[in-house]
């Protein structure tokens, strides 16, 4: 694919001799793939002269829009786009999903009456909005990926694989720790480890470097990375070349220049370090044609089946500046319920019900041994709400929180703004809430006897494909696997219909298929509390019928599933679940094929 720089500037746009060579026009690039995708990420300023570009080259009748968030500085090219004003061209606008405003909502508010001579509403073009939230999702052979990064709006990045080559846009986004962003790798917090694998064996990082460390004192809490911080995470995550990007209006070419040279200097032989610089064109190739199956990940598209009037925040132990703070927060997103409550009450409440956010705060004497004694209650509830821990940086403890199941901080000073599209991305990540399956009670056992097997990551066999086929054939369901259950995943030695090598084991249904020895059907997976709201089932490949048989070691142990799966919901006859046990015994004898069999 190949990626060239239109807009390379935040917050405003910086035109004039001083910035010629990185450039003066706000974020936005564009890829393309080999197969002549165009993707534009942002549309800020940059956007106008690249959509003249398209049109002169008649590239303009269909694209692709991804928006990180609404700042003015990744939207204001928008209007100004051209391939937009064209009848029957076809566009797509990609952008992180609200709590309440549409997408389309923001993004005609910057072309209202009173600010802009043209409204939203005159596109000629047929322009579809979606709405995303964490996932993936693909542009024709473009696979996307998108994760929350840390900015007082909610923003996301997008990880773009295409031509056996990566691509990760990670603007704008300041890191969780403090620490972390004044070069202090080892005070990562949770969501900066989370940074780095979203980023993990990248061939090129476009990231938000703004500041340095000296100057963040300062900036803390306005949304964006040092030099420092977005070298060090680049090098954590084994990112081949790393292009500093979102540079500060303040900063000339020459200062830019200085900037660089500090980063390459930290960054070592590892790591590549260049500046984003407008007109500059990148091209990136990977391994092509690697035959390797990829993950499955769940659809970025899909929207929660429930509202956030529903959503419960649950808080205890705040001091009275910092819950003022976060229900002006909260508010503001339309979430009416924020409720405070005693250490005893939150335990009675978390073991009768589900809340959507824990937030502790450092008016009890020690929140995270109460968050600990949080997580030793009974039930789901307790070990999957999120539990947020609001501090002073200095008093986040060492392991930050990871054994007492601390989910993530919210270190002061912080900003409404902050408050807020933290607020939201925590709630999104919570309303997006489906059961995920307990583990058996053998589970160490189980695992061993999955590893015995050494069929983990082996190739397609035709002794196994050939019952996934009979399977999908002899019940007439579009898709059958044979799964090894994981410890984190479900891994498929045999995936007819389904053209990926593993899910998730959260989102996957053989992971309930391995609590019983009976067969564990689900008929209509919408009308069914436990996976209503599995993004399998609200999103691709958009499951609505699973009947799947476990599938047991020489030992006994349940390693898997054969199972069917389809996209309406079915009941299967007594006849049929029959076939299918039958068709699993035949599987079992595959997993473990006796020596005298295999002698002959
Ligand atoms: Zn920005
Ligand atoms: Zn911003």
């Amino acid at each position: 694919m190949q990626v060239r720089f239109w807009g390379t500037r935040g917050s405003i746009a910086t035109p004039g001799g001083a910035t010629l060579r990185y450039g003066g026009n706000t974020s936005c690039v564009e890829v393309t793939s080999d197969s002549g995708v165009t993707i534009l990420i942002d549309a800020g300023t940059g956007a106008s002269a690249l959509g003249r570009t398209l049109m002169a080259q008649g590239r303009g009748q269909r694209g692709h829009i991804l928006i990180s968030h609404t700042h003015w500085d990744h939207i204001q090219g928008l209007p100004f786009f051209a391939p937009l004003f064209v009848p029957g061209n076809d566009w797509h606008i990609y952008g992180p999903r609200g709590l309440g405003q549409s997408l389309r909502d923001v993004l005609s508010a910057q072309m209202d009456y009173a600010y802009f001579p043209v409204a939203l509403n005159a596109f000629a073009a047929d322009v579809e909005f979606h709405e995303v939230v964490e996932g993936a999702f693909y542009l024709d052979d473009v696979r996307v990926e998108t994760h929350y990064l840390n900015h007082p709006a909610l923003t996301v990045g997008y990880r773009i694989e295409a031509d056996g080559a990566t691509l990760v846009y990670a603007s704008d986004h300041e890191p969780h720790s403090h620490d972390a962003a004044e070069g202090r790798a080892e005070g990562a917090e949770a969501g900066d480890i989370a940074h780095v694998d979203f980023m993990r064996d990248a061939d090129l990082v476009i990231h938000d470097a703004q500041y340095t460390a000296a100057e963040y004192p300062a900036k803390i809490g306005w949304g964006h990375s040092t030099i420092e911080y977005a070298v060090d995470a680049a090098k954590a995550a084994n990112v081949k070349t790393l292009a500093l990007y979102h540079h500060d209006p303040e900063r000339d070419d020459a200062a830019v220049d200085r900037l660089i040279e500090a980063a390459r200097a930290r960054a070592g032989d590892d790591l590549v370090v260049t500046g984003a610089a407008e007109g500059a064109t990148v091209e990136l190739r990977g391994a092509a044609n690697t035959s390797k199956l990829a993950p499955f990940v769940p659809s970025s598209l899909v929207k929660p089946t429930s509202s956030v009037k529903e959503e419960l925040i649950l808080i205890a132990g705040l001091p009275e500046a910092d819950r003022d703070l976060l229900s002006a927060a909260a508010m503001a997103d339309g979430i009416p319920s924020i409720s405070e409550m005693s250490p005893e009450a939150l335990k009675v409440a978390l073991a009768r019900g589900h809340p959507s956010l824990i937030i502790l705060g450092d008016a009890l004497a020690d929140p995270v041994g109460l968050c600990a004694q949080l997580r030793s209650i009974e039930g789901e509830a307790a070990q999957e709400t999120p539990v947020i821990i609001v501090t002073d940086e200095a008093r986040v403890p060492t392991d930050k929180g990871e054994s007492a199941g601390v989910t993530d901080w919210l270190t002061r000073p912080y900003s409404l703004q902050y408050a807020r599209s933290r607020l939201r991305a925590w709630i999104m990540r919570s309303m997006l809430r489906w059961r995920k399956a307990a583990l058996p009670a053998d589970e160490e056992q189980r695992l061993a006897a999955v590893h015995r097997l050494k069929l983990l990551d082996t190739d397609t066999e035709e002794r196994f494909d050939r019952h996934a086929r009979i399977a999908a054939a002899a019940l007439d369901a579009p898709i059958a696997l044979v799964s090894l259950v994981d410890s984190e995943r479900q891994w498929y030695k045999a995936h007819y219909g389904f053209e990926f090598s593993e899910t998730s084991r959260d989102v996957g249904f053989c992971s309930h298929a391995i609590l019983e020895s009976a067969p564990f059907v689900v008929n209509d997976a919408l009308q069914d509390e436990r996976f209503a709201d599995n993004p399998v089932v609200i999103g691709e490949p958009h499951v609505r019928f699973y009947a799947g048989v476990p599938l047991h070691a020489a030992d006994g142990a349940r390693v898997g599933a054969l199972c069917v799966v389809d996209m309406k919901p079915r009941r299967l006859s007594q006849a049929q679940l029959k076939m299918l046990q039958d068709l699993a015994l035949l599987v079992e004898e595959e997993l473990e094929p006796r020596a005298a069999a295999r002698a002959g």
